[in-house]
């Protein structure tokens, strides 16, 4: 019988007697990372990454009981070792890797393979057991590599600038914000929203240093932001906000722009392929690079990834889980500022 469980409450460590990012209340919960569908509230003990206990308590509240660890430290939970890898899917993210009388596991939480220049790279763990999201698991989603897609963003910036416009990227705040910033860096003047500008706050506090940006004040310049760089939440499309802005040029930034016509953003006038997950070839290689005898897929195209791996020899099965599809529907902080 096998010692991690999936329940309704969350992949379940029998032994270690504690649950891998659960989605209802636990005693213990270990963390891969801080978006919303992956480090919940109302859990008694988190455990996660250094950098990530920052993002927790700005997230979820101050007065939560949280524990932290470096990457690749080791601690011993009730018989189990559980251990932090870097999963380069953002600043603090991790795969969490737990080993119990010579067998180990590793869940993947969200992961990217491609080096952002930001969050600690990716890095294969060899498993028995691998347990991957598949959130982009279809072979039509390839990215771009960092420097072209750098060159793509550059290019829009100065055509606004040309033409007065202020450059205004859609992402959300913990992640695609920050990658947007070190996209985005030394290309002119960046300004963020509040909840941008509060998760950044918390990155810091963990001793991580950001590209430089200013903070967007409610009662702003309209001169100022003329030509400029403004990222905001995605929340923040159609707000009253968002049309004081100087002649705004926007833009949407998600891995769902790699597949045309999505509906919900035809009122945005560009979309990039910016995404914080593995693209088809990244999810491939991370799972043959782990060696696993099985792999359980979890999030997103799982159907079809789960197919694929079983095609080309490699044990796989599909699990339900309540992890969103966060480039679509993660919570944003957005609602609780005033702007
Ligand atoms: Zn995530
Ligand atoms: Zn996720």
């Amino acid at each position: 019988m096998s010692w991690v469980k999936f329940t309704k409450k969350g992949i379940y460590c029998v032994p270690g007697k504690f649950y891998l990012d659960p989605w209802l209340p636990v005693k213990h919960a270990v963390i891969s990372h801080g978006h919303a569908d992956h480090a919940r509230w109302g859990m008694r003990h988190y455990l996660c990454q250094d950098a990530t206990k920052p993002i927790l308590l700005h997230r979820i509240g101050a007065d939560i009981s949280v524990e932290s660890m470096p990457y690749g430290a080791q601690r011993t939970i009730n018989g189990v070792a559980v251990s932090f890898h870097p999963a380069g899917h953002l600043i603090g993210s991790s795969q969490i890797r737990l080993e119990y009388k010579g067998e180990v596991w590793v869940f993947s939480g969200d992961y990217k393979v491609k080096d952002d220049f930001l969050s600690t790279p990716f890095e294969a763990v060899k498993c028995h057991t691998f347990i991957t999201e598949s959130t982009f698991g279809l072979p039509i989603y390839k990215w771009l590599e960092e420097n072209e897609l750098q060159q793509q963003l550059h290019n829009w910036v100065t055509l606004n600038k040309e033409n007065n416009r202020t450059s205004v990227f859609l992402g959300y705040s913990l992640g695609k914000a920050q990658r947007l910033m070190k996209l985005l860096n030394g290309l002119d003047q960046m300004y963020v929203h509040s909840a941008i500008d509060n998760i950044n706050n918390a990155i810091d506090s963990a001793g991580i240093s950001l590209p430089p940006t200013q903070r967007l004040e409610s009662d702003f310049n309209k001169k100022d932001l003329e030509g400029k760089i403004v990222i905001l939440p995605p929340a923040l499309l159609g707000s009253k906000m968002l049309k004081r802005l100087p002649n705004a040029a926007t833009a949407i930034c998600s891995g769902w722009m790699q597949v045309r016509g999505n509906r919900r953003w035809q009122s945005v006038d560009a979309g990039f392929a910016v995404s914080d997950h593995a693209d088809w070839d990244g999810l491939l290689n991370a799972v043959k690079s782990t060696e696993a005898e099985k792999v359980y897929v979890t999030h997103g195209s799982k159907a079809t990834f789960s197919k694929y791996l079983n095609e080309i020899g490699i044990e796989a099965e599909e699990i339900v889980t309540e992890f969103g599809e966060e480039d679509d529907t993660a919570k944003d902080e957005t609602n609780q500022s005033s702007i």
